[in-house]
């Protein structure tokens, strides 16, 4: 699973269709950026920026993901990998990934049995999905490679700190605008910490972000340092 926030909206609704599009729109985008929203405005302009014009984002993730298929060199080789451990080569994981919208704040998800899916409201941008989609493709590596038992909390830590090793998500820049200048390789480090442990702390078996933060350690050496079926971390 790819965390994309820390916010939480729940049990919202959608404002009224003239609030969400053209001037007013725009309006309330730029006092959310000035910070002139209350904290209830604020809470809205989220939820609305994430559930408005849905089916528009569907057909733009759709159209991303093509555009992935045929040209994201680090796509194509994780999919190239994955068709050649499946047990049919002739059914490419390209054929069990999903754009649709998503309730829960995450970016993207594997299922063993359902494929890949990539959350079209979650989305931002074009290059977020090439991130999501390296990120659940690692995931789908992983379970046919190492045969992967999510309900032990070693092996779900360790793929999550594979895939965010993986997928550019900790990419240097990144981190950089989110936490400031300087360490860059603990800058990494620590992001892909950061993100393996919230994944596990949502695992059903998992009882504390402190668990996860244990366990995340406790595999961290051996999984960081395998990039299989990557040479070496190239982003
Ligand atoms: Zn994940």
């Amino acid at each position: 699973m790819t965390e994309v926030s820390d916010t939480v909206t729940k049990s919202q609704q959608l404002s009224p269709t003239s609030e969400l599009n053209g001037f007013s729109w725009w309006k309330r985008e730029m006092s959310y950026r000035l910070g002139l929203l209350s904290s209830g405005e604020m809470q809205q302009f989220e939820y609305d920026y994430y559930n408005r014009n849905l089916p528009e984002k569907c057909q733009q993730c759709d159209k991303d993901l093509q555009w992935m298929l045929k040209y994201s060199p680090g796509v194509i080789f994780m999919m190239d990998n994955i068709n050649k451990l499946q047990k049919d080569p002739s059914d490419s994981i390209a054929n069990h990934i999903t754009c649709d919208v998503c309730p829960d704040l995450q970016g993207g998800g594997f299922h063993p049995k359902y494929g890949i899916l990539l959350c079209a409201n979650r989305l931002q941008s074009k290059w977020q999905l090439e991130d999501v989609l390296t990120h659940e493709l690692v995931h789908a590596y992983d379970h046919l490679k190492f045969k992967v038992d999510l309900n032990d909390l070693n092996h779900h830590a360790c793929t999550e700190i594979r895939a965010s090793t993986l997928s550019g998500e900790c990419r240097i820049f990144n981190e950089i605008k989110k936490t400031g200048l300087g360490n860059f390789g603990k800058k990494f480090q620590d992001c892909v910490k950061r993100r393996a442990t919230i994944s596990v702390s949502h695992n059903p078996n998992c009882s504390s972000m402190e668990e996860a933060e244990k366990v995340v350690d406790r595999v961290w050496q051996s999984c960081f340092n395998d990039t299989r079926p990557f040479e070496r971390v190239y982003r």
